[in-house]
């Protein structure tokens, strides 16, 4: 499934926290998308594991992350179901991990919230009605319009998803759900088209995500331009000339909220700490996993929910890692002058065989251009003497990359 989680991110801490539990309730999808980091990207793992959690396995899983959150004093913790496709495990698989979390609310105070990512063509009535009792908010994995979707979406027979998951979204939208949309960017679609299909949509939200790609497996569209970039910096002129915001767009208001010094942070962007952990099918903890889209077998820990806290599994190597990988940048990161909203990037867009994440992201060029204009286009609207105060100025790329040469030599 999809990356771009936000865990509300507090700023470094000794004792890591969890926020966030990405809960793999199902291993196996109806759809077969080319591009998906669970079977398609060299790491098969997903399919050892058992088909659907079990009800011991979500018992623990909700006991750990719920206990966890309360010994860190943490008002609320969110639970995220995950797969494969969610929601092939059923409603009593879900009702199961809900009634628990509830049970222990009435113990320990703490608030479980609840969310799901879907590829929605399993989003019925009889779902919507569920999703909407259990105040479970919904989001849709849609790459755009159909001709778009259904280059990367398909099933196992090699037939688009589009229509099916239109089926689902409108079943949504008749349930009173505004669901928010992840969309996997392709650079060589129409930016345009993507923009206004997806606000006649009418989502809550749209993650526009980059496409899993490090040193090894580079991005289908990379050149000596800035494709990417491009793209989204198109997308951002449609949306921010809006009157009113037709949708929110978390990369556009962390660019914007951490230029004017306000702390806003994802796992792909920022500075904060990652403050989620996945929990697979079988119960073991591991950081988010789309890792595995760049080391095969990298996600697995072998701290599990049955025997293990989820402060024994923060402390493994590898969720320690991404927990605090926007601190622990490669030397041009640190040289960086955006580097405080950048953040380095994805960890998993840091992979190469030779120095494994201690790289800038292979977006480097991508983000430098869209961090340096959408920061231009926010400084621009200020009045000459907040910027003085401030001490903000615009920066352009080369300005950014002659910024990070001056302080390498
Ligand atoms: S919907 Fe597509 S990307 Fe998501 S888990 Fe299924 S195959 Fe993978
Ligand atoms: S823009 Fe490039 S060099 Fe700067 S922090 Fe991001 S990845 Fe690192």
């Amino acid at each position: 499934m999809e990356r771009g989680l936000s865990s509300k991110s507090t700023f470094f801490s000794h004792h890591p926290t969890c926020r966030l539990a990405v809960v793999k309730i199902a291993s196996r999808c109806n759809l077969n998308c080319t591009y998906c980091y669970m079977y398609n990207l060299g790491d098969q793992t997903a399919l050892q594991q058992p088909k659907v959690m079990s009800i011991a396995v979500i018992e623990a899983s909700v006991a750990r992350c719920m206990t966890h959150a309360a010994t860190r004093g943490l008002e609320s913790f969110r639970f995220v179901f995950h797969g494969g496709e969610p929601l092939m495990a059923g409603r009593e698989t879900f009702h199961t991990l809900i009634a628990s979390a509830s049970r222990w609310q009435d113990q320990l105070g703490v608030i479980p919230e609840f969310s799901v990512q879907t590829n929605a063509t399993l989003l019925n009535d009889a779902w919507c009605t569920a999703l909407a009792d259990w105040g479970v908010s919904v989001g849709v994995s849609l790459d755009g319009p159909k001709s778009v979707n259904d280059r990367h979406r398909i099933t196992h027979k090699n037939e688009g998803s589009y229509d099916k998951t239109i089926t689902g979204w409108n079943r949504a939208k008749v349930h009173g759900l505004r669901p928010g949309v992840l969309t996997v960017i392709d650079p060589s679609t129409s930016a345009d088209e993507a923009y206004h299909h997806l606000r006649a949509l009418g989502p809550e939200s749209v993650d526009f995500l980059l496409p899993d790609a490090n040193y090894m497996r580079p991005p289908s569209y990379k050149t000596d331009g800035t494709p990417y970039a491009d793209w989204l910096l198109r997308v951002f002129e449609l949306w921010n000339c809006e009157p009113i915001r037709p949708f929110r767009v978390r990369t556009f208001e962390q660019i914007m909220s951490t230029t004017l010094g306000i702390a806003y942070a994802t796992d792909a962007l920022g500075e904060g700490e990652n403050e989620i952990v996945v929990i697979e099918t079988d119960g073991e903890i591991g950081p988010v996993d789309t890792l595995r889209a760049a080391v095969p077998g990298v996600s697995r820990t072998g701290f599990n929910v049955l025997r293990n806290s989820v402060d024994e599994a923060l402390d493994h190597p590898i969720l320690s890692k991404y927990h605090g990988a926007n601190q622990s940048l490669c030397e041009t990161c640190t040289t960086c002058p955006i580097s405080r909203i950048c953040g380095g990037g994805y960890l998993s867009h840091r992979y190469s065989p030779e120095r494994i994440f201690d790289n800038p992201s292979v977006y480097c060029r991508d983000l430098t251009k869209l961090i340096a204009e959408i920061r231009q286009s926010v400084i621009m609207t200020l009045p000459k003497n907040v910027l003085k105060e401030a001490n903000l100025r615009p920066w352009s790329s080369a300005d950014i990359e002659a910024a990070r040469a001056v302080v390498k030599k």
